[in-house]
Parts: structure tokens; C-alpha cells; sequence
């Protein structure tokens, strides 16, 4: 394959991606399939790291609503990502792939602390990255994790892993007439609300450039083909820099 396009990628992906077909947990073969996916993005020649989500086994919010105190909820959902960071781990390391899982909480044993350098050293050695335990904090998601370590690590994209192909003016799942954007800007996704990432995380994109592509991770391929350049989904910028989303955003 030709040179990606891309020299470092931060790939976010939730942790409802791994539980396939169950209520919750994590499907054996799904997560098989994505570490394929992945795997194949890194043999395009692009560094990878990645944030994973808790959400199919812990929600801070969710445990809260259940009367259980907010923080910690949300010290649950920090380790439900690193549950998943580890299962993705082993999944990779069975296709040969290089990984390291680096936690925002510390887990010595079981994973190394996140240290900024450090991980950028591990992506320069063809190392992928997986970032765990979100950002640290409560009261804060793994999207905006995603938006922070993408920052930190001087990511060229973001990359956000959804259910259907980019972003629609409603959920395409329900609504037929919902329209795809191909391409729009940080701030018409923040005053139209479109349910892609959580504000924070989108501020944070907007306010440091980071652009942000949207994609269906059930297209297999799409990884592959974002590497390359090809126009997926959807791309969220700032807009004029970038032509099509000055017109459309
Ligand atoms: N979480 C947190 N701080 C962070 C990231 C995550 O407290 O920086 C907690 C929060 O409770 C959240 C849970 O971890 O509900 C799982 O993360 P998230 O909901 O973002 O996962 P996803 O929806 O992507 O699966």
C-alpha cells in the first residue's frame, strides 16, 4: 500500500462496540474482529492509539440514577475501561501486534501509567497504544479522553467509531429521512446538538484543530480506507481551511 495519509491516529471506540449481540460484556468474536480492523490499520503504516469506552459494563451516570454516589460510578466506569483496554490487548497481541495499555489511573500491575512522552516513545517504536481508565476524573467520558490524548500525542485525526456511516441530521436507525453531512463544522455540531461526542469533547477539538472523522466500524474496511484518504463518513473541522465544510457547515 501506498504512504496513509496519516502519519499518527487516535481511534476512539465505546465499549458498547465489544459487546456484539449480548445486553453487555464483551463478545469474544467481536472483539476478535475488531483487533483484525485495527491491526490492519497499523500494517497501513499509521501509529494508533486508542481510547476505549466502559459503557458495556459500567456507566457512572447510570449507577448514580441507582443511587450509588456519582464519583463512585464513575471510578467503576474508569476501571470497566481498563477491563476492556486489556481484553483489545490480548485480542491484538494473539494477531502479533505490539501493545501497550497505559492507564489514567494507577494500575501498575496490571498496565503502565500513562506518562505523555513515554506513550508518544511507544507509538514512535510501532507500538500501539491503548489508553485507559478515560481521563482520570469524574465527571468527564472516554469521548472527551478520546479528544485529550489525541491532542496530547499530536494526532493528525481523531476518529470516532459509530453504528452507522458519519453523522445525520437525525438517527438514520429511525428516522428514514434523516440527511448524512459529509462535512461540518465543531460549531454546528455544538448549536444543532447532533448526537456524536459529548460537548466537552467537541470543545476540545474545536478550540486545538484536531479534526474529526465518523465512521461505521460495522463497514469493514473503513479503517483501511480512511488511512488512504478516501472520504468516509463523515469530517468535522473548523471549516474553511478544509472548503466542502465552509460550504456545508
Ligand atoms: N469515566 C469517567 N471519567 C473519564 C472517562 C470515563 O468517570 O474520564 C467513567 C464514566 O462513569 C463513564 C464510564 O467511565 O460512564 C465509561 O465511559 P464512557 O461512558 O465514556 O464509555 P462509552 O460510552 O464510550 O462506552
Amino acid at each position: 500500500m501506498s504512504e496513509p495519509k496519516y502519519k499518527r491516529i487516535l481511534l476512539k471506540l465505546s465499549g458498547e462496540a465489544l459487546m456484539g449481540s449480548q445486553a453487555s460484556g464483551i463478545d469474544a468474536g467481536i472483539i476478535q474482529r475488531l483487533a483484525g480492523e485495527i491491526d490492519d490499520l497499523c500494517r497501513a503504516g499509521v501509529e494508533v492509539g486508542l481510547v476505549i469506552g466502559g459503557g458495556n459494563i459500567v456507566r457512572g451516570a447510570e449507577k448514580a440514577s441507582e443511587g450509588l454516589d456519582r464519583v463512585t460510578g464513575d471510578h467503576m466506569g474508569m476501571l470497566a475501561t481498563v477491563i476492556n483496554a486489556l481484553a483489545m490487548q490480548d485480542a491484538l497481541e494473539h494477531l502479533g501486534r505490539p501493545v501497550r495499555v497505559m492507564s489514567a489511573l494507577k494500575i501498575n500491575q496490571v498496565c503502565e501509567d500513562y506518562i505523555r512522552r513515554r506513550a508518544v516513545r511507544h507509538l514512535e517504536k510501532g507500538r500501539l497504544v491503548i489508553f485507559a481508565a478515560g481521563t482520570g476524573n469524574p465527571f468527564f467520558t472516554t469521548d472527551t479522553a478520546a479528544s485529550l490524548r489525541a491532542i496530547e500525542i499530536d494526532a493528525q485525526l481523531l476518529l470516532k467509531a459509530t453504528k452507522v456511516s458519519g453523522i445525520y441530521s437525525a438517527d438514520p436507525v429511525r428516522n428514514p429521512d434523516a440527511v448524512h453531512y459529509p462535512r461540518l463544522t465543531f460549531d454546528r455540531v455544538l448549536t444543532e446538538r447532533l448526537a456524536v461526542m459529548d460537548a466537552t469533547a467537541i470543545v476540545m477539538c474545536r478550540d486545538h484543530d484536531m479534526p474529526l472523522r465518523v465512521f461505521n466500524l460495522n463497514a469493514g474496511g473503513d479503517l483501511v480506507r480512511i488511512a488512504r484518504g478516501e472520504d468516509v463518513g463523515t469530517l468535522v473541522t473548523n471549516g474553511p481551511a478544509d472548503g466542502p465544510a465552509a460550504k456545508q457547515g
